[in-house]
Protein backbone atom coordinates (compact mmCIF):
# COMPACT_ATOMS: atom_id res chain seq x y z
CA UNK A 1 0.00 0.00 0.00
CA UNK A 2 1.21 3.55 -0.33
CA UNK A 3 2.28 4.10 3.20
CA UNK A 4 4.20 0.76 3.01
CA UNK A 5 7.62 0.91 1.60
CA UNK A 6 11.71 0.20 2.35
CA UNK A 7 12.90 0.68 5.90
CA UNK A 8 15.09 3.11 4.91
CA UNK A 9 12.56 5.54 4.52
CA UNK A 10 11.05 5.34 7.84
CA UNK A 11 8.21 8.53 8.19
CA UNK A 12 8.86 10.41 11.35
CA UNK A 13 5.78 12.71 11.37
CA UNK A 14 7.51 14.34 14.36
CA UNK A 15 7.02 18.45 14.04
CA UNK A 16 10.10 20.28 14.76
CA UNK A 17 10.81 23.73 13.47
CA UNK A 18 14.17 23.94 11.26
CA UNK A 19 14.93 25.94 7.98
CA UNK A 20 15.61 23.69 5.15
CA UNK A 21 19.23 22.71 3.52
CA UNK A 22 20.47 22.82 0.14
CA UNK A 23 20.23 19.08 -0.30
CA UNK A 24 16.58 19.11 1.56
CA UNK A 25 13.59 18.36 -0.36
CA UNK A 26 11.03 21.48 -0.44
CA UNK A 27 7.58 20.49 -1.96
CA UNK A 28 5.62 22.80 -4.01
CA UNK A 29 1.87 22.50 -5.13
CA UNK A 30 -0.07 24.97 -7.92
CA UNK A 31 -3.33 24.30 -8.88
CA UNK A 32 -3.32 21.12 -6.56
CA UNK A 33 -0.37 19.81 -9.17
CA UNK A 34 3.10 18.66 -7.46
CA UNK A 35 6.09 20.26 -8.54
CA UNK A 36 7.89 17.38 -9.63
CA UNK A 37 10.70 16.11 -12.30
CA UNK A 38 9.64 12.85 -14.44
CA UNK A 39 11.91 10.74 -15.98
CA UNK A 40 10.27 7.96 -18.27
CA UNK A 41 12.10 4.73 -18.47
CA UNK A 42 12.32 1.49 -20.01
CA UNK A 43 9.45 1.16 -23.02
CA UNK A 44 11.26 1.04 -26.17
CA UNK A 45 12.47 -2.74 -25.13
CA UNK A 46 9.06 -5.06 -25.33
CA UNK A 47 11.04 -7.48 -23.12
CA UNK A 48 11.93 -4.65 -19.87
CA UNK A 49 9.33 -4.93 -17.42
CA UNK A 50 10.30 -2.26 -15.60
CA UNK A 51 9.19 0.24 -17.79
CA UNK A 52 7.30 3.68 -16.40
CA UNK A 53 7.47 6.65 -14.79
CA UNK A 54 10.30 8.03 -12.48
CA UNK A 55 10.45 10.85 -10.18
CA UNK A 56 11.98 13.14 -8.20
CA UNK A 57 11.11 15.77 -6.07
CA UNK A 58 12.85 19.56 -5.57
CA UNK A 59 15.61 19.73 -3.34
CA UNK A 60 16.38 23.67 -2.27
CA UNK A 61 19.52 23.76 -4.33
CA UNK A 62 17.22 23.52 -7.45
CA UNK A 63 15.07 26.48 -6.57
CA UNK A 64 16.39 29.56 -8.61
CA UNK A 65 15.61 31.55 -5.44
CA UNK A 66 15.26 30.97 -1.62
CA UNK A 67 11.34 29.96 -1.21
CA UNK A 68 9.78 32.59 1.05
CA UNK A 69 7.96 30.67 3.17
CA UNK A 70 8.74 27.16 3.92
CA UNK A 71 7.75 24.91 6.76
CA UNK A 72 8.96 21.16 8.24
CA UNK A 73 7.02 18.68 6.77
CA UNK A 74 7.77 15.44 7.68
CA UNK A 75 11.61 13.07 7.18
CA UNK A 76 11.42 9.30 5.44
CA UNK A 77 14.89 7.95 6.84
CA UNK A 78 17.46 10.79 5.91
CA UNK A 79 15.50 12.68 4.08
CA UNK A 80 13.73 15.86 5.39
CA UNK A 81 10.76 17.25 3.69
CA UNK A 82 9.42 21.02 3.25
CA UNK A 83 6.99 22.50 2.17
CA UNK A 84 7.16 25.80 0.71
CA UNK A 85 4.02 28.40 0.68
CA UNK A 86 5.45 30.70 -1.62
CA UNK A 87 2.84 31.44 -4.37
CA UNK A 88 5.30 33.59 -6.89
CA UNK A 89 7.89 30.94 -6.67
CA UNK A 90 9.60 30.34 -10.10
CA UNK A 91 9.76 26.76 -11.55
CA UNK A 92 13.21 25.42 -11.32
CA UNK A 93 14.22 23.84 -14.48
CA UNK A 94 13.46 20.28 -15.79
CA UNK A 95 10.48 20.42 -13.16
CA UNK A 96 6.69 20.80 -13.94
CA UNK A 97 3.63 20.66 -11.67
CA UNK A 98 1.84 17.32 -11.95
CA UNK A 99 -1.01 15.88 -10.78
CA UNK A 100 -1.12 14.02 -7.46
CA UNK A 101 -3.62 11.45 -8.06
CA UNK A 102 -1.17 10.60 -11.95
CA UNK A 103 1.86 10.14 -9.76
CA UNK A 104 0.09 7.10 -8.63
CA UNK A 105 1.77 5.07 -11.49
CA UNK A 106 5.17 6.79 -10.69
CA UNK A 107 8.09 5.44 -8.67
CA UNK A 108 9.77 5.63 -6.44
CA UNK A 109 6.53 4.82 -3.74
CA UNK A 110 8.15 6.87 -0.71
CA UNK A 111 8.29 10.03 -2.86
CA UNK A 112 4.86 9.33 -3.92
CA UNK A 113 3.78 8.74 -0.79
CA UNK A 114 5.41 12.09 0.60
CA UNK A 115 4.04 14.11 -2.58
CA UNK A 116 0.42 12.70 -2.00
CA UNK A 117 0.99 13.02 2.28
CA UNK A 118 2.70 17.10 1.35
CA UNK A 119 -0.52 17.54 -0.71
CA UNK A 120 -2.95 17.54 1.93
CA UNK A 121 -1.07 19.81 4.20
CA UNK A 122 -0.41 21.85 1.38
CA UNK A 123 -4.54 22.02 1.06
CA UNK A 124 -4.93 22.51 4.73
CA UNK A 125 -2.44 25.14 4.89
CA UNK A 126 -4.00 27.06 2.16
CA UNK A 127 -7.57 26.59 3.37
CA UNK A 128 -7.03 28.15 6.46
CA UNK A 129 -5.28 30.94 6.04
CA UNK A 130 -8.18 32.97 7.75
CA UNK A 131 -9.50 32.07 11.05
CA UNK A 132 -12.94 30.33 10.88
CA UNK A 133 -14.22 32.31 14.03
CA UNK A 134 -13.16 35.50 13.44
CA UNK A 135 -12.47 35.83 10.18
CA UNK A 136 -8.36 37.18 11.29
CA UNK A 137 -5.59 36.20 9.12
CA UNK A 138 -3.97 32.70 11.14
CA UNK A 139 -0.36 32.44 11.45
CA UNK A 140 1.52 29.04 11.87
CA UNK A 141 2.31 27.56 15.39
CA UNK A 142 6.16 28.08 16.04
CA UNK A 143 6.98 24.81 17.32
CA UNK A 144 3.86 22.19 16.27
CA UNK A 145 2.01 21.28 13.54
CA UNK A 146 -0.58 23.84 14.37
CA UNK A 147 -2.83 26.66 12.21
CA UNK A 148 -3.57 29.54 15.26
CA UNK A 149 -5.40 32.68 15.00
CA UNK A 150 -3.82 35.47 16.62
CA UNK A 151 -7.14 37.32 17.81
CA UNK A 152 -9.47 34.56 19.51
CA UNK A 153 -6.86 32.05 19.97
CA UNK A 154 -8.47 29.10 17.56
CA UNK A 155 -6.11 26.37 16.84
CA UNK A 156 -6.93 24.38 14.01
CA UNK A 157 -5.16 20.78 13.50
CA UNK A 158 -4.63 18.71 10.40
CA UNK A 159 -7.86 17.76 8.72
CA UNK A 160 -8.47 13.60 8.70
CA UNK A 161 -11.65 12.29 7.58
CA UNK A 162 -11.98 8.85 8.58
CA UNK A 163 -14.00 6.60 5.97
CA UNK A 164 -13.83 2.16 5.51
CA UNK A 165 -13.42 0.25 2.34
CA UNK A 166 -15.66 -2.86 3.11
CA UNK A 167 -14.89 -6.41 1.36
CA UNK A 168 -18.87 -8.19 1.37
CA UNK A 169 -18.16 -11.82 1.17
CA UNK A 170 -20.47 -15.39 0.55
CA UNK A 171 -19.07 -18.29 2.23
CA UNK A 172 -20.39 -21.33 0.05
CA UNK A 173 -19.73 -25.21 1.04
CA UNK A 174 -17.01 -25.21 -1.51
CA UNK A 175 -14.78 -23.02 -0.82
CA UNK A 176 -14.13 -22.49 -4.65
CA UNK A 177 -17.75 -21.06 -4.99
CA UNK A 178 -16.81 -18.05 -2.43
CA UNK A 179 -17.91 -14.99 -4.06
CA UNK A 180 -16.84 -11.21 -3.50
CA UNK A 181 -18.98 -8.28 -4.27
CA UNK A 182 -17.41 -5.65 -6.28
CA UNK A 183 -18.58 -2.15 -7.70
CA UNK A 184 -17.90 0.05 -10.19
CA UNK A 185 -18.54 4.07 -9.57
CA UNK A 186 -21.16 6.16 -11.93
CA UNK A 187 -19.27 9.48 -13.62
CA UNK A 188 -15.65 8.88 -13.18
CA UNK A 189 -13.26 8.29 -15.89
CA UNK A 190 -11.28 5.38 -14.58
CA UNK A 191 -13.66 3.08 -13.38
CA UNK A 192 -12.02 -0.21 -12.18
CA UNK A 193 -13.89 -2.40 -9.70
CA UNK A 194 -13.60 -1.81 -6.45
CA UNK A 195 -15.59 -2.23 -2.76
CA UNK A 196 -18.09 -1.15 -0.92
CA UNK A 197 -16.46 2.67 0.80
CA UNK A 198 -17.58 5.59 2.18
CA UNK A 199 -16.87 8.64 4.60
CA UNK A 200 -17.79 8.32 8.50
CA UNK A 201 -20.85 10.03 9.25
CA UNK A 202 -21.02 12.76 12.74
CA UNK A 203 -21.33 10.37 15.64
CA UNK A 204 -21.18 7.20 13.55
CA UNK A 205 -18.66 4.56 14.51
CA UNK A 206 -16.63 2.62 11.98
CA UNK A 207 -18.76 -0.58 12.44
CA UNK A 208 -22.03 1.75 11.79
CA UNK A 209 -20.35 3.51 8.67
CA UNK A 210 -19.53 0.05 7.15
CA UNK A 211 -23.12 -1.65 7.73
CA UNK A 212 -24.67 2.04 6.38
CA UNK A 213 -22.81 1.98 3.23
CA UNK A 214 -23.18 -1.78 2.37
CA UNK A 215 -27.18 -1.15 3.21
CA UNK A 216 -27.17 1.95 0.94
CA UNK A 217 -25.02 0.77 -1.79
CA UNK A 218 -25.99 -2.79 -2.45
CA UNK A 219 -29.03 -3.08 -0.26
CA UNK A 220 -27.09 -6.15 1.84
CA UNK A 221 -27.35 -6.77 5.72
CA UNK A 222 -23.87 -7.71 6.85
CA UNK A 223 -22.29 -10.09 10.39
CA UNK A 224 -18.61 -10.68 11.17
CA UNK A 225 -16.97 -7.36 10.63
CA UNK A 226 -13.36 -8.02 10.93
CA UNK A 227 -11.15 -4.95 11.00
CA UNK A 228 -8.31 -5.72 8.25
CA UNK A 229 -5.73 -2.65 7.82
CA UNK A 230 -6.15 0.84 7.99
CA UNK A 231 -4.55 3.18 5.44
CA UNK A 232 -3.80 6.80 4.94
CA UNK A 233 -5.33 8.33 1.39
CA UNK A 234 -3.67 11.66 1.52
CA UNK A 235 -5.62 12.16 -2.08
CA UNK A 236 -9.00 12.67 -0.64
CA UNK A 237 -8.03 13.93 3.26
CA UNK A 238 -9.06 10.01 4.51
CA UNK A 239 -7.83 7.56 6.68
CA UNK A 240 -9.72 4.59 5.15
CA UNK A 241 -10.16 1.60 7.74
CA UNK A 242 -10.62 -1.91 5.95
CA UNK A 243 -13.17 -4.62 6.98
CA UNK A 244 -13.99 -7.97 6.08
CA UNK A 245 -17.50 -8.98 6.30
CA UNK A 246 -19.83 -11.38 5.68
CA UNK A 247 -23.61 -11.10 3.85
CA UNK A 248 -25.99 -12.01 6.33
CA UNK A 249 -29.22 -13.00 4.83
CA UNK A 250 -30.56 -12.48 1.60
CA UNK A 251 -27.61 -11.74 -1.07
CA UNK A 252 -29.88 -10.59 -3.72
CA UNK A 253 -27.92 -7.23 -5.03
CA UNK A 254 -30.17 -3.68 -4.43
CA UNK A 255 -27.70 -1.34 -6.25
CA UNK A 256 -28.20 2.33 -5.51
CA UNK A 257 -27.44 3.71 -9.13
CA UNK A 258 -26.84 7.34 -8.08
CA UNK A 259 -23.45 6.52 -6.67
CA UNK A 260 -22.62 3.15 -9.00
CA UNK A 261 -22.54 2.52 -12.52
CA UNK A 262 -22.99 -1.48 -11.04
CA UNK A 263 -22.15 -3.90 -8.22
CA UNK A 264 -22.03 -7.78 -9.10
CA UNK A 265 -20.90 -11.12 -6.71
CA UNK A 266 -17.65 -12.19 -8.52
CA UNK A 267 -16.49 -15.75 -7.86
CA UNK A 268 -12.62 -15.51 -6.85
CA UNK A 269 -12.20 -17.01 -10.74
CA UNK A 270 -14.24 -14.31 -11.83
CA UNK A 271 -12.11 -11.64 -10.56
CA UNK A 272 -10.68 -8.98 -13.21
CA UNK A 273 -7.31 -8.98 -12.99
CA UNK A 274 -6.83 -4.90 -13.68
CA UNK A 275 -6.02 -4.56 -9.85
CA UNK A 276 -2.95 -6.96 -9.79
CA UNK A 277 -0.37 -3.87 -10.36
CA UNK A 278 -2.38 -1.78 -7.91
CA UNK A 279 0.60 -1.47 -5.21
CA UNK A 280 -0.90 1.92 -3.53
CA UNK A 281 -4.35 1.45 -2.64
CA UNK A 282 -6.06 -0.87 0.22
CA UNK A 283 -9.19 -1.32 -1.92
CA UNK A 284 -6.42 -3.04 -4.85
CA UNK A 285 -4.89 -5.05 -1.78
CA UNK A 286 -8.26 -6.59 -0.19
CA UNK A 287 -9.92 -7.95 -4.00
CA UNK A 288 -6.02 -9.21 -4.79
CA UNK A 289 -5.73 -11.29 -1.45
CA UNK A 290 -9.33 -12.52 -1.97
CA UNK A 291 -8.80 -13.35 -5.25
CA UNK A 292 -5.53 -15.48 -4.33
CA UNK A 293 -6.60 -16.70 -0.79
CA UNK A 294 -10.33 -16.66 -0.56
CA UNK A 295 -11.26 -17.19 2.87
CA UNK A 296 -7.64 -17.25 3.99
CA UNK A 297 -7.37 -13.32 2.92
CA UNK A 298 -8.47 -12.23 6.14
CA UNK A 299 -6.52 -15.36 8.47
CA UNK A 300 -3.37 -14.53 10.63
ZN1 LIG B 1 -9.96 33.87 15.26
Amino acid sequence: MIQEFGAEYAYDNHFEPCEPGEKDYVLHFRDRGCLTRVTHVGGSDADAGDSGEVIDLPRLADYPRRPSRVTYLFSLGEERLFLALDDSLPVPAGFSYESVNWLRHAEPQHLLFAAATASQLDRWYRENRFCGRCGHPTELAPSSREIVCPECARIVYPKICPGVIVAVVSLADDPADDRIVLTRYAGRTTALWALVAGFTEIGEPLEGTVRREVMEEVGLSVKGLRFYKSQPWSFTDTLMAGFWCEVDGADALRVDHSELKEARWFRRDEIPLERTSDRASLTGEMIERFRLYGRGAWGD
